[in-house]
């Protein structure tokens, strides 16, 4: 564990979680809890090591600070993975234990679904705690925050494609699509229905045949997708992903999609822009989810127009980035941060310390 980055990047709170008896090995990042408790999705995924997923569990709380700043949630950043292959690992008592981890954090960490994790898994950590959201609808829950996050997607499609190209017809560009999931599957079909073309790809073939059946819709295999000749590439699959291998074999004019730290580093931030292609900066373009889910934690409970109406600010809130960039000659990414820190800093001088004890 780097005690040194922990503490220079500003994290309050990192938690490792083991438990022997079910072979539970996971961790808990609580970035920054200034605008409310932090709260993002818990991942499972089969890290090689776990000094990579100790890398990837503090760069996503920390993108969770950010996203929910930009999107004024009033939340902060968290994040938790678990170390572990989602196709053999998964049981009860595993994310019952998980549930015990997250109860002790007394509410300073809120958790809901992230790669690897649905409603299912949501369930049995709520045997153990109630700092839990996206569970079922049927629950009095918001249920999947997934769809949320492709609508809030194809809403900031829109501001990018007028940045760019000076249209908002979506359906005149084509679109190449990495990763078929959750998210990335609810934009490819709704791109198909509204009659664009779209390249897609998965590592999971299944996925790849079923979606190759969608009109308008066509795979290309490996990483091929990023050699594609399209209007927009939108990584809706892992972060790390837009790299120096990668930026220079794009031919796109835009990137505009779902995945969480989609930039290698943040200098490759520059590297797109040198490349003349407009970046959506991943943190606002896919708040949808963060802020479908921050809609439940209000007193007030959960109202599915409320987060609708709030995601279709996702608009609003790219084409605010993309005029500071130009106003400032900053890239967008530089800009988003600047939006999101300024949000901080405010927040900071109004409360003088952290409010993570707000809701519980
Ligand atoms: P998911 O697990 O449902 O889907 C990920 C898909 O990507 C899978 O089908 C997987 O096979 C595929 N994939 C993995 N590596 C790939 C590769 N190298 N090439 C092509 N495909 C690959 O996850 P999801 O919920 O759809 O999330 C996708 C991304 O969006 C993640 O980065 C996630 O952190 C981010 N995100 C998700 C949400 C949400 O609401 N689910 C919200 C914000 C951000």
């Amino acid at each position: 564990m780097k005690i040194e980055r922990i503490e220079a990047e500003g994290y309050e709170n990192v938690v490792m979680c083991s438990d022997p008896d079910t072979g539970l090995k996971a961790i808990i990042a609580v970035h920054d809890t200034t605008l409310g408790p932090a709260l993002g999705g818990l991942r499972m995924w089969n890290y090689k090591t776990d000094e990579e997923a100790i890398t990837d569990v503090l760069r996503l709380s920390r993108g969770m600070t950010y996203k929910s700043a930009c999107a004024n949630t009033g939340l902060g950043g968290g994040k938790a993975v678990i170390i572990g292959d989602q196709n053999k690992d998964k049981s009860e008592r595993l994310f019952r234990a998980m549930g015990r981890f997250v109860e002790t954090l007394g509410g300073s960490y809120i958790t809901a679904e992230d790669v690897g994790i649905g409603i299912q898994e949501l369930e049995w950590l709520h045997k153990e705690t109630k700092y839990v959201t996206g569970l079922s609808r049927q629950s009095g829950s918001s249920g999947n925050p997934s769809p949320f996050t492709a609508r809030g997607c194809i809403r900031g499609l829109f501001a990018c494609t007028e940045e760019k190209f000076g249209t908002s017809h979506l359906d005149r560009l084509h679109y190449s699509v990495q990763g078929l999931g959750q998210v990335g599957g609810e934009v490819v079909r709704c791109l198909s229905m509204l009659g664009a073309r779209v390249t897609v790809s998965d590592i999971n073939e299944d996925r790849c045949v079923e979606f190759s059946a969608l009109p308008g819709v066509e795979v290309a295999y490996g990483d091929e997708i990023y050699d594609i000749d399209a209007d927009v590439f939108m990584p809706c699959a892992l972060g790390g992903v837009l790299n120096g291998d990668t930026i220079p074999r794009l031919k796109v004019k835009v990137i505009a999609g779902a995945a969480n730290n989609q930039l290698l580093t943040e200098s490759h931030a520059t590297m797109i822009h040198d490349h003349d292609i407009l970046y959506a900066p991943d943190f606002i373009i896919n708040a949808g989810g963060i802020i479908n889910v921050s809609v439940e934690v209000r007193p007030e409970g959960y109202d599915e127009r409320t987060a609708v109406t709030k995601i279709e600010n996702i608009y609003n809130g790219l084409r605010e980035v993309f005029e500071t960039s130009r106003r400032e000659n900053l890239t967008p990414a530089e800009a988003a941060y600047q939006v999101a820190q300024n949000r901080l800093d405010e927040a900071r001088q109004v409360n003088g310390h952290s409010v993570a004890d707000s809701t519980s």
